[in-house]
């Protein structure tokens, strides 16, 4: 027999062929030994194929043992029990034992919640169940002196022979994506609520821009949701009921968005709904009615109480051209604007575009204001006579601001108390008015001793309400100016009570040290409670022109003034009528017992000059008469 091992693989393969093809003359190819020699030329082929195999094979396990040994992440095969077999590196270092260590003990080691031990028991079941099927879940794997990691497992069982069965296990460490994932999420999110927040809103409110770009049939539409009065009930009931009310609201909101739409924070009380992929703008309206119309149910806060709140909604749409996210949601901001100051109409306002300009004229009055203010030459005191219905004798005056306007000429305070008060310069403007009101009463006093007893009334803000330094600046004019606190009286709004506290415990107290008189202003137009009256101890009661406007008619809101004299009488309080404008007005509010009133029959409100001529007259009178 040959020894054909040193032949290499092109030299036998051709001694086969020739073998096969041509065989030698003396052998006859039937003969035992020529096919001895073929067989044993083909044994060595194969013999030399099969040796090539294993070393690929050799190769190939080896590659797959380094990268396995190399692989970032777990691999472990399992028993049915879920006992670890074998582990890589990787897995090893995430159980933070030695590979070897690890044989036979079970994952459950490192679960130390009963739960997750449950739910990995559940996938190994699973996994067992469907060999060849892919299962996973996460975990925390615990360990005693490191931080908890979030792991990913992800499994398979095989089934080599039965019932030989083990489970191949991935384990992914999770921990940084996680942490990653709720940076991200922090990021985007307002903390309070949970909703999105404004970076989120703005990236999401960019990409509807794009795609109704892209798309002419693609509508969208931003509905901007503020809370009103959120800062009288924050002050009055506490941050932490401010806070559950703002969580409550976000739950509230929450309700109307579908998946395709945001639901977003901004600040404080303000909130953003973006809604994606709607018919029109009709349906943005129909949506923010429903909000409106949901809330005129109770919120229930998480600590059980139920607090009533509106809101005021501006909504803008991408019909029109916009250039970026921020005009749009600018748009939406000063709809809402729009929609909170005009309180007595409804509280949805849709953008358009000359509120931009009517926005614009408003900063420009807001420049304006304060330059008036600094420059001290535009602002006027106008008085108004309070005056006896029966003789129309002067008892009392009403200071009312004015501004000449350099450009618009004489401006009424409702051009621009509005602005000064949403700007904070009422304060400025407010200390300005009780200064100038107090040192012009002082100089009628002093020019007409007859008339020594006249009052001036002077109309406070809600801002000056809040204000907790009015008494000590109330203290400083009358120093300053000699007028006796109880020539001041100072008018405040007849819902002030309810909104501001403050009205009702500090301030109260503060003026009667001061000897300052308090009146309640625009009394029948609003919700007074009446239970605030006696500890207000008002002077007056000044009755709203609206609230006799019907006087005389069939209408039975004509029998509100007898209703409200009456029980001014019943408390024993003073009513001043005020915006008698007829003859017939005063004689019937004069009949009803009603002793004072204000308005156009008796005297417009009139500049410091002329208003003097007034009480000269009336003073000469005075004087006469008591000689
Ligand atoms: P108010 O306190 O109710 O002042 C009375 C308003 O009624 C005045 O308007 C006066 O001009 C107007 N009036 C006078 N006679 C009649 C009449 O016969 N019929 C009717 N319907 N109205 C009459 P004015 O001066 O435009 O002031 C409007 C409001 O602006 C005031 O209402 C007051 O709330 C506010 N206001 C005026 N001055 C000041 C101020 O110095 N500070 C603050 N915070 N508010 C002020
Ligand atoms: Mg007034």
């Amino acid at each position: 027999m040959s020894d054909y091992s040193q032949l290499d693989d092109q030299q036998l393969g051709e001694l086969l062929q020739s073998l096969l093809r041509h065989p030698t003359a003396e052998q006859d190819p039937s003969s035992l030994q020529h096919e001895l020699r073929v067989h044993q030329v083909e044994l060595e082929v194969q013999n030399r194929d099969l040796r090539e195999i294993q070393q690929q094979l050799e190769a190939s396990r080896q590659r797959y043992l380094t990268l396995y040994e190399l692989a970032p992440v777990g691999y472990l095969q399992l028993d049915d029990r879920g006992w670890i077999r074998q582990s890589n590196s990787a897995g090893a270092a995430l159980l933070q034992q030695s590979a070897e260590k690890l044989v036979g003990r079970s994952i459950d080691d490192w679960l130390s919640d009963s739960a997750d031990r449950q739910r990995f028991r559940q996938h190994l079941d699973a996994c067992l169940a469907e060999p060849g099927q892919t299962h996973q879940l996460e975990l925390l794997i615990r360990h005693h002196d490191a931080p908890p990691r979030a792991v990913l497992v992800i499994s398979q069982a095989v089934e080599y022979r039965y019932p030989a069965r083990e489970c191949l296990t991935v384990l992914v460490d999770i921990t940084d994506r996680n942490r990653i994932a709720a940076l991200q999420h922090d990021v985007q999110h307002d903390p309070l609520t949970g909703l999105a927040n404004r970076t989120l809103l703005m990236q999401r409110l960019e990409l509807a821009l794009q795609r109704a770009a892209r798309h002419e049939t693609f509508h969208f539409a931003l509905l901007f949701v503020d809370l009103n009065r959120f800062k009288a009930i924050n002050d009055r009931l506490g941050h932490e009921t401010g806070d559950q009310l703002l969580i409550a609201l976000a739950a509230q909101l929450q309700t109307f968005v579908r998946q395709v739409d945001l639901a977003a924070r901004l600040a404080g009380d303000e909130f953003v709904i973006l809604l994606e992929d709607i018919s029109g703008l009709q349906q943005a309206v129909q949506i923010a009615e429903r909000i409106v119309e949901t809330l005129k149910k109770p919120l229930r806060l998480a600590s059980g109480q139920e607090l009533f709140v509106s809101v005021s909604i501006g909504i803008a749409s991408n019909s029109g051209h916009h250039d970026s996210a921020a005009e749009l949601l600018h748009e939406a901001d000063t709809a809402m604007y729009r929609a909170k100051r005009d309180t007595r109409q409804a509280a949805i306002e849709i953008f358009h575009p000359e509120m931009h300009a009517e926005e614009m004229a408003r900063l420009d009055r807001e420049q304006e204001l304060r330059q008036a203010l600094e420059r001290d030459d535009q602002l006027l005191l106008y008085f108004q006579p309070v005056v006896a219905l029966a003789d129309g004798r002067i008892q009392e005056l009403e200071a009312l601001v004015r501004w000449q306007h350099p450009r618009h000429g004489l401006l009424c305070p409702e051009d621009f108390i509005d602005v000064a008060e949403e700007t904070g310069l009422i304060e400025p403007l407010g200390q300005w008015v009780l200064h100038r009101a107090c040192e012009q009463l002082q100089g009628f006093r002093t020019r007409f001793p007859a008339l020594r007893n006249l009052c001036v009334s002077v109309n406070l803000s809600s801002r000056q309400c809040r204000n907790s330094n009015l008494a000590q600046h109330l203290a400083t004019i009358l120093k300053r100016t000699g007028l006796p606190g109880a020539c001041l009286n100072l008018e405040i709004n007849e819902h002030q009570p309810i909104r501001d506290t403050t009205c009702l415990t500090e301030l109260p107290e503060q003026l009667r040290q001061l000897g300052v008189d308090l009146s309640i202003d625009d009394f029948g137009t609003g919700f007074s409670t009446l239970s605030h009256l006696p500890c207000l101890a008002p002077k007056y009661l000044k009755m709203d022109p609206s609230v006799i406007a019907h006087l005389g008619d069939q209408n039975p809101r004509s029998r509100i003034p007898l209703a409200i004299l009456g029980l001014a009488r019943q408390l024993e309080l003073e009513v001043v009528a005020k915006g008698v404008e007829t003859p017939a007005q005063r004689d019937f509010l004069h009949r009803a017992g009603c002793r004072l009133g204000q308005g156009g029959l008796f005297s417009p409100p009139l500049p410091a000059a002329a208003l003097e001529k007034l009480l000269a007259h009336q003073s000469g009178e005075v004087t006469r008469h008591c000689r």
